[in-house]
């Protein structure tokens, strides 16, 4: 079979497997992207790097990971309408971000296997790359022709806007290459002011350290400005995703109900419960009390006196984060209940972090 004929063949199999996009390009070292993640690590704009920024230089260059390769492929699935909507705000409750109400990236690994086993029965050798740190999978899909970058650093398509998950086969095969996308964002800029936290101000950057969608899988205290702009979420912000012009069709078309928790009802769970239930959430260290942790702030946005109990009880858990969590949340649902259990616990706190949020919390429910 000629390189052509077996890149049509790989295309058709990757498309008949759910695959959306499908492109292929070189696997010369992504050398601009590179750069610019190394500049915005220097300028703590990475945050805490993880994921590809744990190593740059591993995640742009396959290279080094796969000696053997000559190509990537790149396929995309659009996981909207599937995702649904989260719906209407609710009490007690929080939202998933579409990208994670279910683990889209199932119906990716598929349409990927399809591709690779393809190539392997053609005698090639092939790995796939899904959600995986040794690769940058936006450079990779825009130099394939499957995406353009967006101004929100979003990948994004023509017809599904940012609603995608990429990935990749590496493999010997070469194959010839694909075109990339002539296509920008042109004057849009809806994403940037659609930011509740000005992470997007530069063009084209995203600042991580004022991101919700960072800090909802980051360890640690999250920033008070940060919580006082979460607002009802659990996991995820899809804020800049909905205001993209490019995947308004598809959003419009998310109608069935999914992804909003009661949360009173997940901080009731067992810590085996919730990483059974949210399995393909990235949690740090797989602990969940970083899940906890958000919901308590966002218990702080929408609780009601049904979640005051479980916060109270909270005030008394082994884990600093939660119990300073827990108090800024009481602290702005306010009430009686709330401020005696805050100055209960404020009397025997002995870490200076807690101690701070139970003040704070202490001042900010006077009057409420
Ligand atoms: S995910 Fe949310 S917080 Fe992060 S850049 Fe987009 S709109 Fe801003
Ligand atoms: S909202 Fe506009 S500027 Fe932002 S990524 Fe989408 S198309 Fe580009």
């Amino acid at each position: 079979m000629t390189a052509d004929a077996l890149s049509d063949t790989l295309r058709q199999t990757g498309l008949r497997h759910g695959l959306v996009g499908f492109g292929v390009c070189s696997v010369e070292p992504f050398g601009a992207v590179r750069s610019e993640m190394g500049r915005r690590i220097e300028l703590g704009l990475a945050g805490r790097p993880r994921f590809t920024y744990t190593d740059p230089v591993v995640a742009t260059e396959v290279s080094r990971s796969f000696p053997w390769a000559e190509r990537l492929i790149v396929g995309s699935v659009a996981y909207l309408p599937a995702a649904g909507t989260p719906g209407p705000a609710a009490p007690d409750t929080g939202r998933v971000a579409r990208f994670a109400t279910v683990d889209h990236y199932q119906p990716l690994r598929t349409g990927l296997i399809a591709v690779a086993r393809q190539l392997e029965e053609s005698g090639h050798r092939s790995e796939v790359l899904a959600d995986d740190n040794r690769l940058v999978d936006r450079a990779a899909a825009v130099r394939a022709g499957v995406a353009w970058w967006g101004k929100s650093t979003m990948a994004l398509a023509p017809g599904f806007g940012p609603w995608l998950l990429l990935g990749s086969v590496v493999t010997d095969a070469v194959l010839p290459v694909s075109t990339p996308m002539v296509r920008d964002c042109g004057t849009c800029v809806a994403c940037i002011p659609a930011c509740p936290t000005g992470a997007l101000d530069e063009e084209g950057v995203l600042d991580a350290t004022r991101c919700i969608s960072y800090w909802a899988q980051t360890p640690g205290f999250i920033p008070r400005d940060i919580r006082r702009a979460w607002g009802d979420r659990l996991y995820g912000c899809d804020d800049c995703l909905e205001a993209c012009p490019p995947g308004g069709r598809l959003a419009e078309g998310a109608g069935s109900m999914n992804g909003r928790i009661d949360l009173v009802e997940l901080l009731e769970r067992s810590d085996e419960e919730l990483m059974d239930t949210y399995a393909h959430f990235y949690v740090p260290r797989r602990d969940a009390r970083f899940l906890r942790r958000n919901a308590l702030v966002a218990l702080g946005h929408n609780g009601t006196r049904r979640a005051i109990p479980v916060l109270i009880r909270y005030l008394e858990s082994p884990i600093a984060v939660l119990r300073g969590h827990a108090a800024w949340a009481l602290g702005r649902i306010g009430g009686k209940d709330g401020r005696v259990a805050l100055e209960r616990a404020r009397s025997i706190e002995t870490d200076p972090t807690v101690v701070d949020e139970l003040e704070a919390a202490a001042r900010l429910s006077e009057g409420r």
